[in-house]
């Protein structure tokens, strides 16, 4: 958490408010959550590389994670880990909970002022600064996987079938396919009836093209509901998505198969905690 569809929901509705507006001031209250992508980048000041001064070019998202892109080329790759958020905070609005705030940026956009906010309970969220987005692309995007929502089965099913791993850890594996984390990967099995424990590689075509139809299915409706809310995640107007309302399978361990009727349960593969019906999601041999 948060995965593709909340990242995609948090760029689209940050777009429309931080588009245009000017970075003109910055306060950083924890340090070790910026890294810098080229050594020589450390030389400028901390605060240029959190886009002082700067004006909002545009955003862009890949994967679960976000870039703000500034007019001079600048960019900074946001990983939100397990609980980090950016909200948009208009002048004088509160954030209901201050605890845990590691960056705020004062936007100014024609008489607007508002600011910015990287909040991060669990802080395995960080910031990353990049001299031009050609170079974010270049090189950490270059590393994932495609894109998970816009997935062709014959592209998964290559990708899969270089490792022996549960197939649950493979789709876990930004590097194999960009995008998917724990929500995701279990809805998308159950969907396609493969048991979470099959090895990656014996994916067959006709369980790759379910599989791949799946994934891109169940990510694009999660987009459309506004993604999904289970602790932290809320957009950047503090919305709450409401697709947790449809999973099927995660978080309903013991509950029953929407399917079959018999007893979803829960095990670690890989040391995520994944949920399945035993009865309707096949072991692939
Ligand atoms: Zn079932």
């Amino acid at each position: 958490m948060p995965e593709l569809p909340e990242v995609e929901n948090l760029k689209r509705s940050l777009e429309p408010l931080i588009v245009g507006a000017r970075v003109h001031a910055v306060r950083l209250y924890r340090r070790d959550i910026v890294q810098f992508h080229e050594p020589g980048l450390q030389g400028n000041s901390i605060y240029d590389q959190l886009l002082l001064g700067q004006r909002i070019a545009s955003l862009a998202r890949r994967g679960k994670q976000l870039a703000i892109i500034a007019e001079d080329g600048s960019t900074l790759c946001i990983q939100l880990g397990m609980s980090g958020q950016l909200r948009y905070l208009r002048h004088r609005q509160r954030l209901g909970q201050n605890d845990h705030v590691h960056c705020v940026w004062q936007l100014s956009r024609q008489a607007t002022r508002a600011r910015l906010v990287f909040r991060d309970p669990r802080r395995f969220g960080h910031l990353t600064a990049f001299a031009s987005f050609t170079e974010l692309e270049s090189s950490q995007w270059a590393a994932l996987g495609p894109e998970a929502i816009t997935i062709r089965s014959h592209i998964l099913r290559q990708r899969l079938q270089r490792t022996r791993r549960a197939i649950k850890s493979a789709l876990l594996d930004q590097h194999v396919i960009a995008g998917i984390g724990n929500i995701y990967a279990d809805e998308a099995l159950f969907t396609a009836h493969i048991h979470p424990a099959s090895p990656a590689d014996r994916l067959a075509h006709d369980s790759s093209q379910r599989l791949a139809k799946s994934i891109r299915s169940i990510l694009q409706r999660a987009i459309l509901s506004g993604g999904s809310t289970i602790r932290d995640y809320t957009d950047a107007l503090g919305q709450n998505g409401s697709f947790a309302s449809e999973h099927r399978v995660y978080g309903r361990s013991g509950q029953l198969c929407v399917r079959c009727t018999s007893h979803l349960v829960s095990q670690f593969i890989g040391q995520r905690s994944t949920v399945f019906c035993p009865h309707c999601q096949q072991l692939l041999a």
